[in-house]
């Protein structure tokens, strides 16, 4: 395979960029919503810190990735200067600390330990509490993440009593073969649930490359991105 020059490759990026883009304006218009409402969070995981630096250039300022190790060793390549870094994959609780220095938002979190060890970490690392989402399983598969619905307010209760963390939201993924948009209202309405007790949870972190705009017309706030702006996956993960 030839080298793409970085040229190139932005060239890409950048249509992929204005494509996603494209389709968020009409899903908004569609919705009757403002496209200032959503915040697109470019997923960059498998892909090189020379990509982010690349995307960096377009303007994208909010990126996320799935594994702490691979986000820290990118990190430690700069990649991530002037950018705020979304955690979005499961954390395990042995990579709690490093993930609550590294990162500028987990949205992955859903289960209490996890929520004390972040906390922990935080504390240690002395930064400003750390914005989290609570990770909801709309199917209640729990090898796929997220808190079953039935612990939800638990696990809510457990994260306002952590001054190192601040509740920011929710996140959601819909689950295999079901239809998006009955996923992300389910989703929109335990979301609803949570600001019951956490006013200020109002982000809502739903919707991927396939089916951004139907989380567009459930309500979603932030859209993670990844394979319609940077191509396919190099490899699977
Ligand atoms: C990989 C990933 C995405 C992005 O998926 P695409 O289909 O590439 O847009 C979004 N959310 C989570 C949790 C992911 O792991």
């Amino acid at each position: 395979m030839s080298e793409v020059s970085d040229a190139d490759r932005q060239a890409d990026l950048q249509a992929g960029l204005q494509a996603v883009w494209r389709r968020i304006t009409v899903a908004c218009e569609r919705a009757e919503r403002e496209s200032s409402q959503i915040s697109l969070i470019v997923v960059t995981k498998t892909f090189p810190a020379s990509d982010v630096r690349l995307l960096t250039g377009l303007g994208v300022r909010e990126v996320g990735e799935n594994k702490v190790q691979e986000a820290q060793a990118k990190a430690d390549e700069g990649a991530f200067d002037g950018i705020r870094l979304h955690l979005i994959g499961q954390v395990q609780t042995n990579k709690a600390a490093a993930a609550a220095r590294l990162a500028d938002v987990v949205h992955s979190l859903d289960r209490p330990k996890l929520a004390r060890a972040l906390a922990a970490g935080r504390e240690r690392a002395g930064t400003a509490p750390l914005p989290v989402l609570v990770q909801i399983s709309l199917d209640g598969d729990p090898a796929r993440g997220g808190v079953p619905r039935e612990a939800l307010a638990d696990l809510v209760d457990c994260i306002l009593q952590q001054p190192a963390l601040r509740l920011a939201g929710v996140m959601g993924v819909p689950p295999r073969g079901a239809e998006p948009y009955a996923a992300f209202t389910d989703l929109a309405r335990l979301a609803a649930q949570v600001r019951e007790q956490a006013p200020e949870a109002s982000m809502l972190s739903a919707g991927m490359s396939s089916d951004l705009e139907a989380a567009v017309r459930a309500g979603a706030t932030h859209l993670r991105v990844g394979s319609a702006i940077l191509g396919s996956r190099p490899s699977l993960r």
